[in-house]
C-alpha cells in the first residue's frame, strides 16, 4: 500500500517523499481513512508504530481542505500530549509534513517564557499543540481562544494520566465546542483510559495495531545479575570497552541519576542528566548535546525521557529496573526505532529480581542473561516466566505506584531527534519492524473493530458495555 491511495493530497504527498516515507505504517494505513471519514478514533499504538503521522497526515488533509474564512488564523485543531519533549516532536511533525501547506502551527508547554507564546497565538494558528499545564495558564490569562477547535487529539492520553492530568483535561474538554472530532492515542487500555474514551469519543472506531507488552523485534536484550555497588563500575566498562558513543541510561530517581552522571565523568566518560529538577534550558541542552554527539550518556529518569525519539539510538541500558513493568518496554522502546536494532541491556541486583520477574512476565520472555568476572552475584537467580494473566502484572500495586510518582513528578523534558554512525542496521535493512514479521512485532493481525454502527468490517455494534456511561464532555 502507498500514501497516494490513502486520500492525501499532492502537497502532503510531496512532504513525505522528501521524508523518504515510502508506505504507511499498519496504524497510519488504518487510522488516516478513518480519521478523514471524520470519525472519532479510539487507537492502541505504542511510540515507534508512527502513530504521530498516522493522526497529524489526516488532520492536515482535513483542516488544508476546508475552506478558512479571511483574516487570522483560528485554532482549529487541538493536540494535547504529556510531556513538553513529545509535545516538540508532535509539533515538529505538524510542521515537516505540512510544510507544503498554508497552515500556521505552534507548541506551548511550561517551563519557558509565556510571553513569546502569547505573542505567536496574537498573530493566529491553525493547528496547536500543547502540554495541559500552559495550556490553561493561557485558558486562565486570556491569552488564547479553543472557541473553534474542531479537532482533539490526546496523544499518550495512557502517560496524561499516570502523570496526574486528569482534571486538566477535563478542564479543557469543558471549555471545547462540543460538536469535534476526539482522536484518543493510547499505549495501554486501563479502566480509567477506557472511562475517559467513554466520556470524550462518540461512536469510536477502535483501532489496534501493537499489543501493550510486545517489545520491538529489533531490540536485542540482555540483563546482568550482580551487586548493587557494582553497577556503576559494570556501565563505564560496557561503554568503554564496547566503545559506545551514545548511550540513554535510566535511573529511578533524579538524585541518582545526578550521582551517576557525575561518576561517568570523574570516569572521562561524557555525560548528561536529565529529569524534572533541570530548567527547561539545562534539559534541551542536555539533549541537543546528547543528540550532536558531544555528550555520549544521557542519564534520565522515566518521565524526562518519555516519548523521546532519537533516531538510531544504538543503546539503552536500566541501571535500576522500573518498578512498574510496562515502563521497561518504554524505556527499551527508545532504541531499535523504525526498522533499526538496538541493545537494552539491564544491570540487575539482589532486590530487583521481583521487577524483572514482572517485566519477563510481562513480554513473555525470558531475557538472556550474561556473566562477566568480576561483575556478578552470590544471589541465585531463577528465571520465572509464565504466562502474563489478566491486564496487569499487578494491577493494584502498580496503580499505588503510580500515584506516588504522580505526586513527586512533573516536569518532562526537550525534543530531540538525532542521528548515529554507530547504529547497526539489520540485514533486511530496508525493512521497518512493521513489515518484518507482523504476528511477532505487532499483533497487527487484529485489524479494526468499532464501537459504533460505522464499522465496515464488524456487522454487529461493538458498544463496550464495560465502559462506564458518564456524561459526554
Ligand atoms: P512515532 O511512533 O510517531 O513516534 O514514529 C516513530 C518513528 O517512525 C519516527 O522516527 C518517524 O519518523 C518514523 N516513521 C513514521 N512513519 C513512517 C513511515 N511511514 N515510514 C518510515 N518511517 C516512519
Amino acid at each position: 500500500m502507498s500514501f497516494s491511495t490513502l486520500g492525501l493530497s499532492a502537497p502532503i504527498l510531496k512532504a513525505l517523499h522528501e521524508e523518504g516515507y515510502e508506505n504507511p505504517t499498519p496504524i497510519q494505513a488504518k487510522a488516516i481513512p478513518v480519521i478523514l471519514s471524520r470519525k472519532d478514533v479510539l487507537a492502541g499504538a505504542q511510540t515507534g508504530t508512527g502513530k504521530t503521522a498516522g493522526f497529524t497526515l489526516p488532520l492536515l488533509e482535513l483542516l488544508s481542505q476546508k475552506k478558512v474564512s479571511e483574516g487570522k488564523s483560528a485554532i482549529r485543531a487541538l493536540i494535547l500530549t504529556p510531556t513538553r519533549e513529545l509535545a516538540a516532536q508532535v509539533g515538529q511533525s505538524v510542521e515537516t509534513y505540512g510544510k507544503y501547506l498554508s497552515l500556521k502551527s505552534t507548541v506551548i508547554f511550561g517551563g519557558v517564557g509565556i510571553n513569546p507564546q502569547i505573542a505567536t497565538l496574537k498573530k493566529g494558528v491553525d493547528i496547536l499543540t500543547a502540554t495541559p499545564g500552559r495550556l490553561l495558564d493561557h485558558v486562565g490569562q486570556k491569552t488564547i481562544d479553543l472557541s473553534r477547535v474542531e479537532f482533539l487529539i490526546l496523544d499518550e492520553a495512557d502517560r496524561m494520566l499516570d502523570m496526574g492530568f486528569i482534571n486538566d483535561i477535563r478542564k479543557v474538554l469543558a471549555i471545547l465546542p462540543k460538536s469535534r472530532q476526539n482522536l484518543l492515542f493510547s499505549a495501554t487500555f486501563s479502566d480509567e483510559i477506557k472511562e475517559l474514551a467513554d466520556n470524550l469519543l462518540n461512536s469510536p472506531v477502535l483501532l489496534e495495531v501493537a499489543r501493550r507488552n510486545e517489545t520491538g523485534g529489533g531490540i536485542s536484550q540482555a540483563v546482568y545479575i550482580l551487586d548493587k555497588e557494582k553497577k556503576r563500575e559494570l556501565l563505564s566498562h560496557l561503554i568503554q570497552d564496547g566503545n559506545w558513543k551514545q548511550v540513554l541510561v535510566f535511573t529511578r530517581t533524579k538524585h541518582g541519576a545526578n550521582k551517576l552522571c557525575e561518576y561517568l565523568i570523574s570516569k572521562e566518560i561524557t555525560a548528561s542528566a536529565i529529569h524534572g529538577n533541570k530548567s527547561q534550558g539545562a534539559r534541551t541542552k542536555a539533549l541537543e548535546d546528547f543528540k550532536s554527539g558531544s555528550v555520549r550518556v544521557l542519564v534520565a529518569t522515566d518521565i524526562a525521557a518519555r516519548g523521546i525519539d532519537i533516531d538510531l539510538l544504538p543503546h539503552v541500558v536500566n541501571f535500576e529496573l522500573p518498578n512498574i513493568s510496562e515502563d521497561y518496554v518504554h524505556r527499551i522502546g527508545r532504541t531499535g526505532r523504525a526498522g533499526n536494532v538496538g541493545s537494552a541491556i539491564s544491570l540487575v541486583c539482589g532486590e530487583e529480581l521481583e521487577y524483572l520477574n514482572g517485566i519477563q512476565r510481562l513480554i513473555k520472555q525470558e531475557i538472556k542473561q550474561i556473566t562477566l568476572d568480576g561483575f556478578t552475584s552470590k544471589q541465585v537467580y531463577v528465571a520465572e516466566v509464565k504466562p502474563q494473566r489478566g491486564r496487569q502484572n499487578n494491577p493494584s500495586r502498580d496503580q499505588k505506584i503510580r500515584a506516588e510518582r504522580n505526586s513527586r513528578n512533573g516536569g518532562s523534558s526537550s525534543s530531540v531527534s538525532s542521528k548515529d554512525g554507530q547504529a547497526r542496521k539489520p540485514d533486511n535493512r530496508d525493512k521497518k519492524p512493521w513489515e518484518k514479521d507482523k504476528k511477532a512485532t505487532h499483533g497487527d493481525d487484529r485489524g479494526q473493530k468499532s464501537y459504533g454502527s460505522h464499522s465496515k468490517t464488524d456487522s454487529k455494534p461493538q458498544r463496550n458495555t464495560k465502559f462506564s456511561q458518564g456524561k459526554k464532555y
